[in-house]
């Protein structure tokens, strides 16, 4: 850092008011360690700005002083993307202040929102104006729109709506040096030159800070029709959604795969979760139809089509919610998923796709080795199945000591994406990089994409302060790195 502390902090609160710059330790604390306690950083201050202006001048700032900046939204990223490093010399922005909705144009099916909402307001303030929008993750009522941008969140809709990417009509963004692009277009046609917005999302804050968004609304949802239903097996289920996908004119919203010890440990750990189904089974998918026309009749649809599963042999058991209270009973068993896993114990976790058909494969291919070679670890697959997502995690076995099983995750994780490579996958669906997966990223990544990676780094970032470290390893000078 080039400049003393003190008056780095004194133009720093002079940008965004003193009253929102936090440098005591205890203050800071909230901020620097990730949801799942896998990293813990330090930072100089936080800084809580409250205007897209004063984004933009605090980059200015910290680039001419070549300051490392970690910008931080809900704070429930899975990748410890929004921690900052142990260096202790980095500034934490944190967009919680940004949290407007600017505008809504119920007309254009579209909403322009501050990063700093929370998702849940977003759903909300659509809602407010018979309007939907539909990124849906387990998290939304704490993660904020900016973090879904940089993460490109997936979630329980992306079969029918896609990934946040897929959502997004405009952005306005800070750049590293200060200037702050402006295009928060409402065109849904704008075919002038590169997609500049694209670079933003999924970028994980690396290549600049994204202050607002214009977003894609979507007409209400006035009918639904969920399921909880068990399967023979994992290529029953894959079977079931092509089904109902057809059956249905493709109002599928919604399938989830869930294995049985997922159910019994959401019944065991989670509050008023309990089992839908009678019977023990050994896999079992969530299902929903969902239609912005209230005449559709989804149940009757659903039922038909699950009454001929049924006979075929693919459906062992089901039930239909009938309430809305039953259909939250039912989300809330899948949605609860990752905390009982955490109140189980250790878990390893991979967060990764292959082409839906191409699930019970990898399922049984991974799962063996699993089998073979985790005694003291719980396969627990479960995921967004529709999309061909799935949580591949393996739980630490009841009595297993947490120290030994946690020592396998290198040898786990190797076996595992390896074979994902095997399917044309990814190991990364939804969850990001950050810096959980850096040097996966470098082993699975096409050469070129890496090239073109670091290209684009360079080019908008050249003094890296833009989260260093996270998705990219930090950047050598050019020519050192071409001689090495
Ligand atoms: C219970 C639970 C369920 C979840 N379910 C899902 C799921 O189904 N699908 C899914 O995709 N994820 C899921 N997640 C992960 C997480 O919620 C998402 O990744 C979410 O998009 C992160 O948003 P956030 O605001 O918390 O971002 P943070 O965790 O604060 O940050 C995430 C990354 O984005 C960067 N960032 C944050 N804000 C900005 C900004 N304004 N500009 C530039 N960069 C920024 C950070 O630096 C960091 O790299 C879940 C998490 C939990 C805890």
């Amino acid at each position: 850092m080039s400049v003393p502390q003190p008056r780095l902090l004194e133009q720093i609160a002079g940008i965004i008011g003193p009253q929102h710059l936090l440098t005591a330790g205890a203050e800071l604390e909230p901020f620097l360690t990730d949801h799942r306690e896998l990293y813990h950083g330090r930072a100089f201050a936080v800084a809580q700005p409250g205007t897209a202006d004063q984004v933009a001048q605090l980059l200015a700032l910290c680039n001419a002083h070549r300051i490392g900046v970690v910008p931080q939204g809900g704070n429930t990223g899975y990748c410890g993307g929004a921690t900052p490093d142990d260096s202790g010399a980095q500034l934490l922005i944190s967009l919680a202040r940004l949290n407007r909705i600017r505008a809504i144009d119920a007309l254009n099916y579209s909403l322009i929102a501050e990063a700093g909402c929370v998702l849940a307001d977003v759903q909300r303030a659509a809602a407010e104006a018979q309007r939907f929008f539909p990124l849906s993750l387990g998290s939304e009522g704490s993660c904020q729109i900016g973090g879904n941008l940089a993460t490109n969140a997936g979630g329980v809709h992306v079969l029918r709506y896609g990934m946040m990417r897929d959502l997004v009509l405009g952005l306005e963004v800070a750049l590293a040096d200060g200037r702050l692009l402006s295009s928060l277009t409402r065109l849904r046609k704008d075919n002038t030159g590169y997609d500049i917005k694209s670079l933003f999302l999924g970028a994980e804050g690396t290549l600049g800070i994204i202050t607002a968004a214009s977003l894609k609304l979507f007409p209400s949802i006035r009918a639904a029709a969920t399921a909880f239903a068990a399967v023979r097996d994992p290529r029953a289920a894959v079977e079931l959604l092509s089904r109902v996908r057809e059956a249905s004119g493709d109002r599928v919203s919604s399938f989830e795969l869930i294995p049985r010890l997922a159910v019994e440990l959401t019944a065991r750990h989670i509050p008023g979760v309990r089992d839908p189904l009678d019977g023990v089974h050994a896999w079992y998918v969530l299902c929903e139809l969902t239609s912005a026309r209230a005449a559709d009749t989804l149940d009757a649809m659903l039922a038909e089509c699950f009454e001929q599963a049924l006979e075929d042999g693919l459906l062992e058991d089901a039930v239909l919610a009938r309430s809305e209270r039953e259909r939250s009973a039912l989300w809330r068993l899948r949605e609860t998923i990752p905390e009982a896993q955490r109140r189980d114990g250790a878990s390893l976790k991979h967060d990764i796709s292959v082409p839906v058909g191409a699930i019970p494969e990898f399922i049984e291919r991974a799962g063996r080795w699993v089998h073979d070679n985790v005694p003291d670890g719980r396969l627990i697959a479960y995921g967004h199945a529709g999309d061909g997502n799935l949580h591949f995690n393996i739980n630490q076995a009841p009595g297993a000591d947490r120290a030994a099983f946690l020592t396998r995750s290198e040898t786990v994780k190797r076996a595992i994406h390896d074979l994902v490579r095997e399917f044309d996958g990814s190991i990364s669906a939804e969850h990001g990089i950050g810096q959980l997966k850096v040097l996966e990223l470098e082993r699975y990544a096409p050469p070129v994409e890496l090239e073109l990676m670091r290209a684009v780094k360079r080019a908008l970032d050249p003094n890296g302060i833009l989260n260093p470290g996270k998705v990219l390893r930090p950047l050598q000078p050019e020519a050192q790195e071409r001689s090495s």
